[in-house]
């Protein structure tokens, strides 16, 4: 890529993880940004839009999910959170905060780069204004939002007004984690954040009606103690 490739600022205190960021992205076509805290981060953010940020959760000047706050104050810009935390808390936390996805250190190369382009295309449909395309299609799935109209293998798949909902929203979101709170907000309403059970019960329905095995869910996968993915394929 000789053009001037997407700008991603990575936050990130360890030299290690630095190099091994540097060299990953810009063989790749990335051009870098790079800050060693929270408020070097939040000042090149400012001074030069990048169209991705890195974050790791652990800063030496202050947390990751404050960070994130504070970018969300002022950009939209895709936020994908790279940590050596395990705990759910702190992915529900930052994806709550307005963290687009979440990797947990060691990751591969591979999954950082996919990862990266399902944000940048995300940004990119919302910015674009194409973000509702008329017909969804993935493997045999196929979701007409015109028609409000879902099938599996050329059958109709018929669905409740909440799972049709759910699954648009996941769709929509094909390749990004939504936590349970982020679900409840978009298809129960603000008033239900805490009804997380209901999200369990109404996608255990969902996948009975469009995963050809709901045991082992092609499509909607269980990020564990989360929230959901819509796996494309
Ligand atoms: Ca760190």
């Amino acid at each position: 890529m000789s053009e001037a490739g997407p700008l991603v600022l990575v936050v990130e205190d360890e030299p290690q993880m630095r190099r091994f960021l540097r060299a990953s992205l810009a063989s790749h076509g990335y051009r870098l940004l790079e800050a060693g805290g929270a408020a070097e981060a939040l000042r090149l953010a400012s001074a030069h839009p990048p169209d991705l940020v890195l974050l790791d959760l652990g800063l030496p000047d202050a947390d990751g999910i404050d960070t994130t706050r504070r970018l969300r104050e002022w950009t939209r810009v895709p936020i994908l959170v790279i940590s050596a935390r395990q705990r759910e808390d702190d992915k529900v936390m930052a994806l709550d905060a307005g963290a687009d996805d979440y990797l947990t250190k060691p990751f591969g190369v591979n999954e950082l780069l996919a990862r990266m382009r399902v944000a940048l295309r995300h940004a990119g449909r919302a910015l674009d204004g194409t973000a509702a395309e008329p017909v969804f299609e993935s493997g045999e799935l196929r979701i007409d939002l015109a028609r409000r109209e879902v099938t599996r293998g050329g059958a109709v798949v018929h669905l409740t007004p909440i799972e049709y909902k759910l699954l648009v929203l996941l769709a929509q979101n094909a390749g990004k984690v939504l936590t349970h709170q982020q679900i409840l907000r978009e298809v129960w309403g603000p008033g239900s954040t805490r009804q997380t059970h209901y999200v369990r019960v109404y996608m255990a329905e969902l996948r009975k009606k469009v995963e050809a095995d709901p045991a082992r869910p092609r499509h909607i996968v269980t990020e564990q103690g989360v929230g959901y993915r819509f796996r494309e394929g």
